[in-house]
């Protein structure tokens, strides 16, 4: 089920930190394609887990028209859209504040 309150607009794009394995037909530039252990290609991603072709500013896909077919298949407000959002909240939540502490 859809839910029709959830929105690109307020994300930070974290359906596109997921492993997005690329097949031989998708259109995706292959300079941003990289080989796992196991010989499957997936599309690269940043130091901080997101998938290479995010644009960073406005953290949308840079490759938008050109994006892997398993991209084109994921639902925004679906229920794996959903459950990355809400794992991605909490991720954040547990966090431990850095607190400085003054020994002097
Ligand atoms: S190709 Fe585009 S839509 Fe797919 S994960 Fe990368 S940035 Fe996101």
């Amino acid at each position: 089920m859809v839910d029709p309150d959830v929105s690109c607009s307020q994300c930070d794009a974290v359906c596109c930190r997921l492993t997005v394995v690329v097949m031989p037909d998708d259109p995706v530039p292959r300079h941003l394609v990289e080989r796992t252990e196991r010989g499957l290609e997936v599309m690269a991603r940043d130091e901080d887990g997101w998938c290479v072709a995010i644009d960073q500013k406005h953290m949308h896909c840079s490759i938008y028209e050109q994006r892997p077919a398993i991209c084109r298949k994921f639902t925004m407000g679906s229920g794996y859209c959903r459950s990355e959002r809400e794992a991605y909240a909490h991720r954040y939540d547990r966090e431990i504040p850095l607190t400085v502490i003054d020994a002097a």
